[in-house]
């Protein structure tokens, strides 16, 4: 793995600072969200009992506390409502600055109407208000976990939006 700007940690697993769930089943309650990721679907949780949809997913209801949860798609194309770029303090691992982040308006129509999502794919000073995105799973790097004292790399995705190329 390539740690831009830091040649010592060239091909070098940066475990301390990870910044990615560990998505493995055994590891992670929200497991089925990584592996919804891993197909192509954006989803989220919805209540059985009351309706509720939280955004990101649960494993408990913040509105009634039942634990009877569904996967549900959320709309996977959105408007920038507004958006900034992080010039400095970027995260070790990440690809070099700016890293771009936008509110995103999902529309009416979806049970998560708005939420925040890093943009990338997405040259610096050209994402505006009211741009079209859409969803894009990408691959982070796989981590160890440590099941029954055997040791496996488990695969890891992880979800951003890009620019819709017109
Ligand atoms: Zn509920």
């Amino acid at each position: 793995m390539a740690i831009p700007g830091i040649p010592i940690l060239e091909g070098k697993y940066p475990a301390s600072m990870d910044l990615w769930p560990i998505e493995a089943k055994e590891f992670n309650r929200v497991y089925k969200f990584y592996d919804n990721l891993r197909v192509g679907r954006f989803t989220t949780t919805k209540c059985k009992k009351c309706g509720h949809v939280a955004y990101p997913p649960r494993v408990i209801c913040p509105e009634c506390y039942s634990e009877e949860l569904e996967y549900i798609d959320l709309p996977t194309k959105g408007k920038v409502i507004v958006c900034t770029e992080q010039a400095r303090g970027v995260p070790l691992g990440f690809e070099p600055p700016p890293l771009i982040h936008a509110w995103i308006d999902l529309g009416e129509n979806s049970p998560v109407k708005r939420l925040m999502s890093r943009i990338i794919n997405c040259p610096a000073g050209k994402l505006k208000e009211g741009d079209e995105v859409q969803f894009v799973v990408f691959d982070i790097p796989a981590h160890p976990i440590e099941v029954k004292k055997e040791t496996k790399m488990v695969n890891r995705v992880f979800f951003a939006f890009e620019p819709v190329k017109n």
